[in-house]
């Protein structure tokens, strides 16, 4: 059974309306012993033209003063757990910058949990449709990928790997790309998460909504297989209904693939829970 949503969102996040007791409330109810708030913070995130979004970055004083008190609020029901989401970058125009402001938040706030994710390639989100057109969705999953891979190998200031393989949530609906022909640099990026001593975390959203985990259980089978054991669940939530969202069926399925425990965080430090 999986305890712990340590992927969630609340209204520090840009695209989440959701106040932090609204989502503490579900957790409760639903049982969960542990509850980690990851909100975004994507430095020098473009603009979101279709929502009209604008950057995806919170005060962090203001993050830790709420949930600092939050964690006494609901203590005894809840252990609530203060992370972030990491917008991670690679574009030579944007990295080093982006680098250095990274490893200060992180340096500067006891974060109990950090994840690593892309979402920004050649600044723009690949969310926003437009932004599929003018280049072949094969080149933009390459990007994506060799993204990923230069953040793994020069960003230190992270816990889990987000999402993996996020991008392909965003092809667009017609186009057919070869996803297998990203095995490779794929193996390359959980080698070398592996070797770091970093982990991935298992996101249910996409799940919950009738596909499947990112990323996919084959990405999963092959973590394993590489003696990957880090692993955290995160239901990405960014509403009350989607807390912990379809974490039982991450749990038969992580089972099958063999995994026995899952990881949670506290002060940056990894322990073990029974699935
Ligand atoms: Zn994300
Ligand atoms: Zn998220």
């Amino acid at each position: 059974m999986i305890t712990a949503d340590f992927h969630t969102h609340t209204s520090f996040s840009t695209d989440s309306k959701a106040s932090p007791e609204s989502m503490i409330e579900r957790a409760i109810v639903l049982g969960l012993k542990t509850y980690c708030i990851t909100d975004h913070m994507d430095y020098f995130f473009p603009e979101h033209n279709d929502e009209g979004f604008t950057e995806f970055v919170f005060n962090p004083d203001q993050y830790f003063e709420t949930l600092t008190a939050l964690k006494k609020k609901y203590r005894g029901k809840l252990d609530l757990r203060i992370g972030i989401e990491l917008g991670l970058r690679d574009e030579p125009d944007a990295r080093d910058e982006n680098k250095k402001l990274c490893e200060k938040l992180v340096n500067n706030y006891p974060f109990d949990f950090v994840i690593g994710s892309t979402h920004v390639i050649d600044h723009f989100d690949p969310y926003n449709r437009e932004c599929w057109g003018g280049r072949s969705a094969e080149d933009i999953v390459q990007m994506y990928y060799d993204s990923v891979l230069y953040s793994v190998r020069n960003y230190d200031c992270f816990n889990v790997y987000g999402h993996l393989d996020y991008i392909i949530r965003y092809i667009p609906e017609g186009v057919t790309v070869d996803l297998t022909k990203f095995d490779p640099i794929i193996d390359t990026i959980l080698k070398e998460l592996i070797a770091r001593g970093k982990g991935i975390e298992v996101n249910t959203s996409r799940l919950f909504r009738g596909t499947k985990t990112n990323p996919s259980p084959d990405i999963l089978a092959r973590y394993r297989a590489f003696g990957g054991t880090t692993l955290t669940i995160g239901s990405d939530a960014h509403k009350p209904e989607q807390v912990a969202g379809a974490f039982e069926k991450a749990c038969e399925m992580l089972k099958e693939l063999g995994f026995k425990e899952y990881s949670v965080f506290k002060n940056g430090k990894e322990s073990r829970r029974k699935l």
